[in-house]
């Protein structure tokens, strides 16, 4: 835990020189950039008469609490609906389908935008909400992140093929969330089309459809032709109604990130899904590691809203960085509870990948490829300033070690440090060795918060000689 100089005049409301004035009384000498740990924050906290709050995981908790909706509050909320199913059997041409026919477009102009996520409204007048985001790596990966979103998997399976690998995937994905399926069969329109085929394939999977005397409903379906859909929008609004889904419009918002970016006019965009209560302009929230304050939001129809309540997605702008898909959006009473929580989540999931021997520093890979017999290979990022020293750097770390221990460049480039090259590094354990170039601010923040090590050099044997004096380590340790 460390807080700038500057940061934690800004927190205290007092001013830098004071500060570092009261730093150096204590022999510590820093500037308002450079950081303190928490012990001297803290001294420096009470020596100003302020009061020293950490934060733990029992804060987090109180703040984010979940209060219990009495059964009085909870209100009917419109399902929530991913399509899974293998490549080509027609997902995305069924979202657009549904899309196409059913979103009534906005007043202005009528051009729907993709924001991950968008609604319709049945014949029968049952809203439904889609993702728009097919695929089973999303389902997963927010799934793993604590935010099950999907109410209601749609099954997509092509009449003309038969159930696949991706298909028997988008089953287990279904039944290991508990989430219940409706099978389209789809491309019916295809004269090849044998929907009998499909129905009993599932069986061999245990997907027992109404046609076959199960309960899985399923429909035939044609993307191209518009055939079933609304049939298919029906099951899905019956399925709903089964499920019995209920929120808590009034209450403070609890959302899911489905989709999230860095908008070059924008700032951080994140696309979310408001799980409970309702989220309004002005309101203070942590999502994930970072916090905001919602400046605007955007329906699936670009149209400018000022709330959204349960199922509703939106874009929310406002945040001071980019949340991650599947990160839970809270909203807080105070701005200062939602920066303490982001920083307290970043600081513990920098602790966590730290223990969990995350091995990004050249120190920490050499330590680790000790204990670890098997791997005796020092993964590297190199950037360099250009081409021949990229390669020269390249080539001299490709000599080095032998048979036992070998240096791996996992890849290699030209130009400044990304936070592309941080993300590689951090999911390979890492450090980037950079050339004669920088890092860029984005880079260093993210290096920072994820504890990717990034090394500086000017000359190319300092470069080689560190690397090799890491290797030798793992060398002189397998004697
Ligand atoms: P995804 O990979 O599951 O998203 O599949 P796509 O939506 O990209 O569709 C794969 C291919 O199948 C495309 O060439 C589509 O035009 C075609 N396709 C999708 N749905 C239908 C349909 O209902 N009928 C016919 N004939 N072709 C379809």
């Amino acid at each position: 835990e460390a807080i700038t100089v500057a940061e934690l005049a800004n927190r205290m409301a007092e001013r830098v020189a004071d500060v570092v004035k009261s730093l150096m009384q204590m022999g510590v000498m820093a500037t308002q950039n450079q950081t303190i740990d928490a012990d001297t924050a803290e001294l420096i906290i009470e020596e100003f008469g302020h009061k020293v709050t950490r934060v733990s995981d029992a804060d987090v908790e109180q703040v984010i609490e979940q209060v219990e909706d009495s059964e009085d509050d909870l209100k009917p909320r419109p399902p929530v609906v991913t399509i899974m199913g293998h490549v080509d059997h027609g997902k995305t041409s069924l979202l657009d389908a549904i899309r196409n026919t059913k979103v009534v477009t906005g007043e202005a102009g009528g051009i729907t935008q993709h924001i991950g996520a968008y609604q319709v409204t049945t014949d029968s007048g049952a809203v439904l909400s889609f993702l728009d985001t097919p695929g089973h790596a999303a389902f997963t990966s927010m799934r793993s992140r604590g935010a099950q979103v999907t109410d209601i998997v749609v099954l997509v399976v092509a009449a003309d093929d038969a159930v696949m690998p991706q298909t028997v995937e988008a089953i287990s994905h279904a039944k290991a969330a508990g989430v219940p399926m409706i099978v389209a069969i789809n491309k019916i329109d295809k004269p090849a089309a044998n929907p009998t085929k499909v129905r009993t394939d599932l069986l061999q999977h245990e997907v027992v459809v109404e046609q076959m005397s199960g309960d899985v409903q399923d429909v035939e379906v044609s993307a191209h032709t518009g055939q079933g859909l609304d049939e298919l929008l029906e099951a899905i609004a019956l399925q709903a109604e089964i499920l019995e889904l209920k929120a808590n419009p009034d209450r403070p918002a609890q959302a899911a990130v489905i989709e999230a970016k860095l908008d070059v006019g924008r700032g951080p965009v994140a696309t979310v899904l408001v799980q409970n209560g309702t989220l309004r302009q002005g309101d203070i929230f942590v999502v994930g590691e970072q916090w905001g304050k919602v400046r605007a939001m955007e329906n699936d129809r670009g149209e400018r809203v000022k709330e959204a309540g349960p199922s509703v997605p939106v874009e929310v702008l406002g945040l001071n960085g980019t949340p991650e898909a599947g990160d839970v959006l809270n909203v807080t009473s105070t701005e200062a509870q939602a920066r303490e929580i982001a920083e307290y989540r970043a600081q513990v999931a920098k602790d966590k990948r730290a223990a969990a021997g995350a091995a990004t520093t050249l120190d920490q890979l050499m330590q680790k490829a000790k204990d670890d017999q098997n791997v005796a290979e020092l993964p590297i990022l190199v950037k360099a300033d250009v081409q021949g020293s990229a390669e020269a750097i390249v080539q001299a770390m490709e000599k080095i070690g032998n048979d036992e221990v070998r240096v791996r460049v996992l890849h290699y480039g030209v130009g400044a440090i990304t936070e592309t090259d941080v993300g590689l590094a951090e999911a390979s354990g890492a450090p980037i060795m950079g050339f004669n170039v920088r890092a860029n601010a984005s880079a260093r923040n993210t290096a920072n918060q994820k504890g990717v090590e990034i090394r500086y050099y000017s000359v190319i044997y300092d470069l080689v000689d560190d690397v090799k004096a890491a290797a030798s380590g793992l060398l002189s340790a397998e004697v």
